[in-house]
């Protein structure tokens, strides 16, 4: 399979995963719900095996490998959540996993990638080129390359997140999800379309990396600066190509959020909910709380799509200011 992935390509993954990857729990919370004056179920890939929805993906892609592929290993590049899933399902499918990390990557991204067997190679993500590095390390020792969102496999496998939630939680009117390569997004488009075509999709980006939005509004691909935030899982410089194509078809609302917004979820999560959300797991609820007034009564999803944040980072973020 090369061209965009169908609704069918996140049935088949769904079958392909559901053995190994958790089938994360919908939470609702009371005091949410009275301050936003709608009722919002929370999709917790926080809480997913290596701790984001990326294991859904990587898993699904792997599981595919011809044995030649396997015996030689996989390769991938990340900013860390993508790493740690590819590391982890190579570990379970018994698959040699290199993964080429940003110098400045979160130490427990890193620490965990290790912890499941994969070799890491650092790189400047300022100066150099991730994807260069990966297709030299391809080209040299045979390795598959994953990407982290422009893949079919890869994002069919997202898309079974959203699925999931909209089985558990019948129609909504709106969903919320963060939105970096557009992975996660353009998978959820697929599951959307099949079982919630009135719910209206938002997709959500840090304000210092609107990339995505640009690309829907001017219909081609822009490519920006690696942006500067705390969203270190949505810190892309482009959309893929295979998620745009598949996004500019289902065309979501794109929303972006600031930083302190992004604290001041995580902040919410950990206090109302209890539970601990990365950055970039918060970009969903921030643009919720900043539309609650149209969306009064409504029925609304957020994908809640990450929980690593070393533990420091976590108490400096939640207990300061931005
Ligand atoms: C990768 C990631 C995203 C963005 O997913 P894309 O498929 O790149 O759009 C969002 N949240 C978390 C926690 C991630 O790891």
């Amino acid at each position: 399979m090369s061209g965009p992935p169908t609704y069918q390509d996140v049935l088949d993954a769904a079958e392909r995963i559901a053995p190994h990857a958790h089938r994360t729990p919908v939470l609702r919370s009371r005091l949410i719900d009275a301050e936003l004056g709608a009722q919002v179920l929370f999709k917790c890939e926080n809480i997913q095996r290596m701790g984001a929805f990326k294991f859904r993906g990587a898993y699904n892609a792997l599981s595919r490998f011809t044995p030649e592929q396997r015996r030689a290993g996989v390769v991938a590049y990340s900013s860390g959540n993508h790493a740690q899933a590819i590391a982890l399902a190579a570990q379970l499918l018994g698959i040699p996993a290199t993964i080429v990390m940003p110098h400045d990557a979160p130490a427990a991204k890193v620490a965990a990638t290790k912890g499941y067997g994969g070799r890491v190679v650092g790189y400047d993500r300022y100066t150099e080129d991730r994807e260069e590095i990966g297709r030299a390390l391809a080209a040299e020792r045979g390795l598959t390359l994953i990407p982290p969102y422009d893949h079919p496999q890869i994002i069919a496998g997202q898309g079974t997140a959203a699925k999931e939630l909209f089985e558990e939680a019948g129609q909504l009117d709106a969903l919320f999800v963060p939105l970096g390569g557009g992975g996660l997004l353009s998978g959820t488009a697929l599951a959307a379309e099949a079982l919630a075509p009135r719910c209206t999709l938002y997709g959500v980006e840090p304000e210092a990396g609107d990339d995505g939005r640009r690309s829907l509004r001017e219909g081609r691909l822009v490519r920006i600066e690696t942006p500067r935030t705390i969203a270190d899982g949505a810190q892309t410089e482009q959309l893929g190509s295979l998620p745009f194509a598949l996004l500019r078809r289902a065309a979501p609302e794109i929303r972006t959020v600031r930083d302190d917004q992004l604290v001041e979820a995580m902040r919410m999560f950990f206090t109302l909910m209890k539970i601990v959300v990365e950055p970039t797991g918060c970009l969903g609820l921030a643009a919720l709380r900043e539309m609650a007034e149209q969306l009064r009564s409504r029925r609304v999803g957020v994908i809640v799509s990450g929980g690593n944040i070393d533990p420091a980072r976590f108490a400096a973020l939640v207990s300061g200011g931005a």
